[in-house]
């Protein structure tokens, strides 16, 4: 049975480190992994969530956009694995978007990203596949491969007038003042 995994938190090592490239994604071990991570990462109300977040620091992420509480507006769909995922290229054009990150909880920054992205990545059964992903799902991309290389949401924000807590996010959405 799957379980939810303990998130590591920002000020572990183990989100400051590159994380390893896996050889052979069928292991049995690593199978399980991805099947806690599917679990947690929906239990969180994440839409992406890298391994070394549960503290393995192998190079696989989850994709899993779907609204819920955290991003009401996330688009839907189907969670995807992604094992030793590389940026193939970017679009000229970025846009800055908010963030958070199950690492840093209750708070929220303003980070710019590529609009679009293509990508390459294993499945778990180990099949080579491309994909194009703009917007909010290049942006999870882009979040999500971050983590594989040890680096946060929060190092590249511009300022850090664009870190706002969770809260005082929530009451700007809602259009308070
Ligand atoms: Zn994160």
């Amino acid at each position: 049975m799957p379980i939810v995994r303990q998130l590591a938190q920002m000020g572990h090592p183990v989100l400051r480190r590159v994380a390893e490239r896996i050889a052979d994604p069928a292991l049995p071990a690593l199978r399980a992994l991805v099947d806690d991570m599917l679990v947690t990462v929906a239990d969180a109300n994440g839409v992406g969530l890298a391994a070394p977040q549960v503290y393995e620091a192998c190079r696989m992420i989850i994709i899993a956009s779907r609204p819920n509480p955290r991003y009401p507006h996330a688009p839907e769909m189907e969670p995807t694995v992604m094992v030793n995922p590389e940026l193939l290229r970017s679009s000229d054009e970025r846009e800055h978007g908010w963030e958070g990150c199950l690492s840093i909880p209750g708070m929220r920054g303003l980070v710019s990203r590529y609009r679009k992205v293509g990508v390459r990545y294993q499945t778990r059964e180990g099949v080579v596949r491309e994909a194009e992903y703009e917007g909010f799902l290049a942006r999870v991309f882009q979040h999500e491969l971050d983590h594989l290389n040890g680096v946060l949401y929060v190092d590249r924000l511009e300022s850090m007038l664009d870190l706002v807590t969770e809260k005082e996010y929530a009451r700007q959405q809602q259009g308070g003042s």
